[in-house]
């Protein structure tokens, strides 16, 4: 049997080790706290369409081939564990004045172009659909292929799926690959993955993010993700079974994942912009995480050497990228790049320090 490591035992390590799993690999995943990083903090939008922008043409392809893998990743996940891990259909993006809505225009026209057909609304129309919204939102764009998932259920699912086809979970930190003795190797640390593989181009970018309950008597959530953009920062509200996710900041802070009073204040004060009935819920949970980012904001996907393929870089992404990550990665491994793996190949960055590594391994 040929044996696989997993360094790195977040959503997409869990991902990549059950389906290398099935498909035929005997698989360690090696992690000091699984499921304890990004994934666990995630909101768990996949909101390709919505998040997109003219110009970001390639994220664009790459997010919605990424969202096609879900329904069927899903299914897989649900018949292995009898879990299901959607928590919203549908996503809305709001515009507060003329500007945002000129923007939900330009952002609608351009996916019209790769024809994805978004709807833009009215404020009466915004209202019809989710009539709990402030009175002053005054347009959306209605996607309506853009889910949401529970992202610590998928942890909670990919785990049950991982012991289901026989991998093995070690509570251990990996310090340098090349001690590892297996066939092959995935890395999949997240914001750590250029501690093991120095000059990959990966960072953390932090995130600050705080988990609402509905409190009896308090109005339900909204059924839709709802985003928008407030005083200039992006905030978006996730429907969860007793409540909402409400996230989140974006800086660049190393990998601190203090939560600040500022990150917590402004997330607060946005939302009650979009969604007044919020000051009624109870504030849960403040968490705060690190994205692995990328300079282009698309993954890292492919061989590294002859023995390490890198599975990591998915940025504010990860939970929407996982199920195409997971559904090429058993062609990687066996030296195969799927077409839609092109794109997200390692060796689009120039080949510096990081794809030059004398002993094979570091
Ligand atoms: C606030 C916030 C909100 C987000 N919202 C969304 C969203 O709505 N939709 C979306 O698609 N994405 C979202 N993301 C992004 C998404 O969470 C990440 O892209 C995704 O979780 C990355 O998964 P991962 O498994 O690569 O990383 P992680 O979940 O961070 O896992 C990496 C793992 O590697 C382990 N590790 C590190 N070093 C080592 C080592 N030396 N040896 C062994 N193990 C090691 C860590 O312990 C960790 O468990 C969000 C992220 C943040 C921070």
């Amino acid at each position: 049997m040929r044996t696989l490591a997993v360094v790195g035992g977040g959503a997409v390590g869990l991902a990549v080790a059950w389906r290398a799993a099935e498909a035929g690999w005997t698989v360690t995943v090696f992690d000091p706290a699984p499921g304890s990083g990004a994934s666990f903090v995630a909101g768990g939008m996949l909101a390709p369409l919505s998040e997109g922008w003219p110009g970001e043409d390639r994220v664009l392809a790459f997010g919605a081939a990424a969202l096609a893998e879900w329904p069927a990743f899903a299914e897989r996940l649900r018949a292995v564990t009898g879990e299901s891990v959607f928590v919203a259909e549908q996503t809305l993006t709001v515009a507060l004045d003329a500007a945002d809505a000129a923007d939900l225009r330009t952002v609608s026209d351009w996916l019209a172009g790769f024809g994805h057909d978004l709807r833009v609304l009215d404020r009466a129309g915004v209202r019809a659909i989710e009539p709990a919204l402030a009175r002053t939102v005054r347009a959306g764009l209605l996607a309506t292929t853009e889910p949401a998932v529970d992202n610590r259920r998928v942890l909670h699912a990919l785990r049950a799926a991982c012991a289901a086809a026989g991998v093995e979970i070690r509570a251990e930190a990996v310090a340098a690959l090349a001690e590892l003795p297996h066939d092959r190797i995935v890395l999949a640390a997240g914001a750590h993955s250029a501690e093991l593989w120095p000059g990959l181009p990966v960072r953390p970018v932090k995130g600050e993010i705080l988990r609402l309950r509905r409190r009896a008597g308090v109005s339900p959530p909204p059924s839709r993700v709802i985003r928008a953009r407030v005083h200039g920062r992006h905030v978006y509200l996730v429907p969860r079974a007793d409540g909402i996710v409400l996230g989140a900041t974006q800086y660049e802070a190393g990998h601190d994942t203090t939560v600040t009073v500022g990150g917590v204040r402004d997330l607060i004060a946005d939302a009650e912009t979009i969604l007044p009935g919020i000051a009624e819920y109870e504030l849960a949970e403040a968490n705060a995480g690190s994205r692995p980012c990328t300079p282009d904001n698309l993954p890292l996907l492919g061989p590294l050497d002859e023995r390490v393929v890198a599975a990591t870089g998915h940025g504010r992404n990860g939970m929407l990228t996982l199920a195409l990550t997971a559904a090429v990665l058993p062609a990687l491994l066996d030296g195969q790049t799927p077409p839609v793996a092109e794109a997200v190949s390692p060796h689009r960055f120039p080949a510096s320090s990081m794809l030059s590594s004398p002993g094979g391994v570091r």
